[in-house]
């Protein structure tokens, strides 16, 4: 479709995604980078887009070093035990040690905070957790980051980065289109911030049908933040460490202030408490990690499935004594008006009124995340105050490409960042960027048309793939000569979930399995070159389902790689059932080749900065 029209935009930092990290990132390049041209792009409209689009009830990741209620060194300690050991201390502890100041930040522009009358301090929901009246937590942000850019480009979608052609492995800016407009867009750009959330939708989701599209993570998360950086050849980490939630059945409602704040419980059908029934039988897989405080997430979702396929379920959230309570009833519903209002629709609709009955909860499909109770993502230098060698390269969360950064869900090995996390990474990343720029490492950086024009003629062939094809079909929506994305998602969902660990299989997966989905991923990515798309909006579905499929194959890769079930509850290797502390206490790293489209694995070296002095566990 050579007749789209092509805008060219030239700038100094191109944010690509405008949610938490995103608008993080727009902000503080501006702070540091004055006179320098910012640009942000945005697959939706940055007030309303990203994981916190509909609001939060908390602010999930703040230390409270005012008031000492915690230090880094803690956050880290807190973030270590919840990934059964394998996290990047020096990034977590780099976003710990500035968080706080993020989150004052937020309250100065008018984020409505809760707060303790009698201590006026930030009123905690948890150890980590503060709560906010936070509907319009994203618009307050993204305000700061529409003050800040030289320009915010809304509804354009990126599809892959530009590379620079006079000096090998340095990245050129990016291209994408507009999905309302069809015109193509090139952003020739010193630096690239990769901030483009995480992926839902590459497991098949529990709700499917009616129902499909309803899942806990973001159903527009698509997997650009890894797809993007994977396509290039950098190099991502943990990318095996997909995360399954607990949450209420149907509605994926939020279940931590339940847990925190309104102390309500688990239970099974019979009234049990079924968590310790299991204790033996994780302790057989995981060993001493059973007995860490607090449990790891992925050990209690072990309890659950395990609970679940012995015939105990369902599974209840005991709410019908907290709910007694009037406060506590209130806080109850206004936890999901703030962030989830599809859950208090379910109950309505099941006739579930928490005061009487206890709701049921429900294990989610995997999803792939870098800011949550997980650390998937971009392999990334560290700051260099505190990373040890392997891991710093000369800026802030650069990575292994010269000149791209990323923040939020897109980095690796920095768990439990979350909203307050993503954004202070953002902000990282964006200090950093200014810096390589002024470092004068952004030097002649060559674009070429051609590279522009290829990628329009790539970008734009599902369309011409569908005029062409269409005409072909007598009947129905079946065509010989191409597929839509939806077919292609659902067959692309199927293989993930069968072969790689998903809720049918009750995450179980093993070698012959992977090696198994990994060809059939292969023969996808063939036919997703015959995708066919009819309008602009099933162009970007056809480009979703691209960058699902390659972050697919990089999961399926590292699910390979790593011979041990390190995380029971959000996966097992059925072959290799025991978490492996001598073999396996490393991070993985996989990097695809552009030219050849194979990946190679290593592992890396898991430092314990905090607590251990920078000891080398393995290698
Ligand atoms: C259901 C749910 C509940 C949560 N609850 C809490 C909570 O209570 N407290 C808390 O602190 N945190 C919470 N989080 C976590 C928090 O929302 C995330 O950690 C945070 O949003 C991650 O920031 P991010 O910028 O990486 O991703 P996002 O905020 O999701 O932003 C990614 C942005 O990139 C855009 N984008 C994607 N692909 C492209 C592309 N190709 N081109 C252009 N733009 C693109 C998206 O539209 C989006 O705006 C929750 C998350 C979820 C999903």
């Amino acid at each position: 479709m050579a007749k789209a029209k092509t805008h060219y935009e030239d700038c100094d930092i191109l944010v690509v995604g405008g949610g938490m990290a995103g608008t993080g990132a727009t902000f503080e390049a501006r702070h540091w980078g004055r006179d320098l041209k910012i640009v942000c792009v945005e697959k939706a409209n940055i007030d309303r887009s990203g994981a916190v689009a509909q609001g939060l009830y908390a602010i999930n990741c703040y230390m409270g070093m005012q008031w000492d209620e915690n230090q880094p060194e803690d956050h880290v300690r807190y973030a270590r035990n919840d990934l059964m050991g394998l996290v990047r201390e020096d990034l977590g502890y780099d976003m710990a040690r500035h968080v706080d100041s993020a989150v004052h930040m937020f309250e100065e522009w008018g984020l409505p905070m809760m707060k303790d009358e009698k201590t006026g301090r930030y009123l905690r929901e948890g150890k980590w957790q503060i709560m906010i009246h936070g509907e319009s937590y994203k618009p307050i942000v993204a305000e700061a980051a529409k003050k800040s850019a030289d320009k915010i480009y809304n509804r354009i979608m990126i599809t892959h980065l530009l590379m620079d052609e006079s000096k090998e492995n340095r990245v050129g800016g990016a291209v994408g289109f507009n999905m309302r407009t069809g015109d193509y867009h090139v952003f020739r750009s010193k630096t690239v911030i990769v901030a483009a959330g995480g992926a839902s939708h590459i497991f098949k989701p529990r709700a499917v049908g009616e129902g499909m599209g309803r899942t806990w993570y973001a159903p527009w998360s698509n997997g650009s933040a890894y797809a993007l950086p994977i396509a290039v050849g950098a190099k991502m980490t943990q990318m095996e460490n997909r995360i399954v939630l607990t949450r209420f059945k149907d509605g994926y409602g939020p279940v931590g202030a339940y847990f925190l704040h309104l102390k309500t419980y688990t239970q099974n059908a019979n009234g049990e408490n079924y968590e310790k029934k299991w204790y033996d039988q994780t302790k057989e897989i995981v060993g001493e990690y059973i007995d860490h405080h607090p449990v790891p997430t992925c050990l209690r979702n072990h309890a659950f499935i395990e609970e679940t396929k012995a015939g105990g379920g369902p599974i209840y959230m005991v709410t019908t004594e907290a709910f007694q309570d009037p406060h506590l009833e209130t806080v109850g519903w206004e936890n999901f008006l703030g962030m989830t209002v599809g859950q208090a629709v379910v109950w309505a609709s099941q006739n579930i009124d928490p005061k009487y009955t206890n709701p049921e909860l429900t294990t989610s499909e995997p999803y792939v995340m870098g800011s949550h109770a997980t650390c998937s993502g971009a392999w990334v230098s560290g700051p260099e105050d505190l990373s040890p060698p392997e891991y710093f390269w000369g800026y802030n969360r650069m990575l292994t490409v010269d000149g791209l950064f990323g923040a939020g869900d897109t980095v690796g090995g920095s768990a439990h960042k979350f909203s307050s996390g993503s954004f202070t990474e953002g902000r990282l990343a964006a200090k950093a960027a200014v810096k390589y720029i002024e470092d004068q490492k952004a030097e002649n950086i060559k674009v070429t048309d051609k590279q522009c024009e290829d990628f329009k003629e790539t970008i734009y062939k599902p369309l011409e793939n569908y005029t062409v094809g269409r005409n072909e079909i007598t009947g129905g929506t079946v065509s010989p000569s191409y597929i839509l994305p939806i077919q292609g998602l659902q067959r692309l969902q199927k293989i993930m979930d069968e072969y790689v660990g998903g809720v049918g299989v009750n995450y179980m997966t093993n070698e012959n399995l992977l090696k198994r989905g990994l060809e059939l991923l292969d023969w996808l990515q063939e036919d997703l070159e015959n995708v066919g798309a009819e309008d602009y909006h099933q162009l970007m579905r056809a480009w979703e389902l691209k960058h699902r499929a390659l972050t697919s194959q990089c999961v399926a890769e590292h699910t390979l790689f790593r011979k041990e079930t390190r995380w029971p509850g959000y996966y097992y290797r059925g072959d290799h059932l025991k978490l492996d502390d001598e073999n396996w206490h490393v991070l993985t790293v996989s990097r695809r080749d552009p030219k050849t489209g194979k990946f190679t694995m290593e592992k890396a070296p898991v430092y314990h900065i905090i607590d251990e002095e920078k000891k080398k566990v393995a290698s």
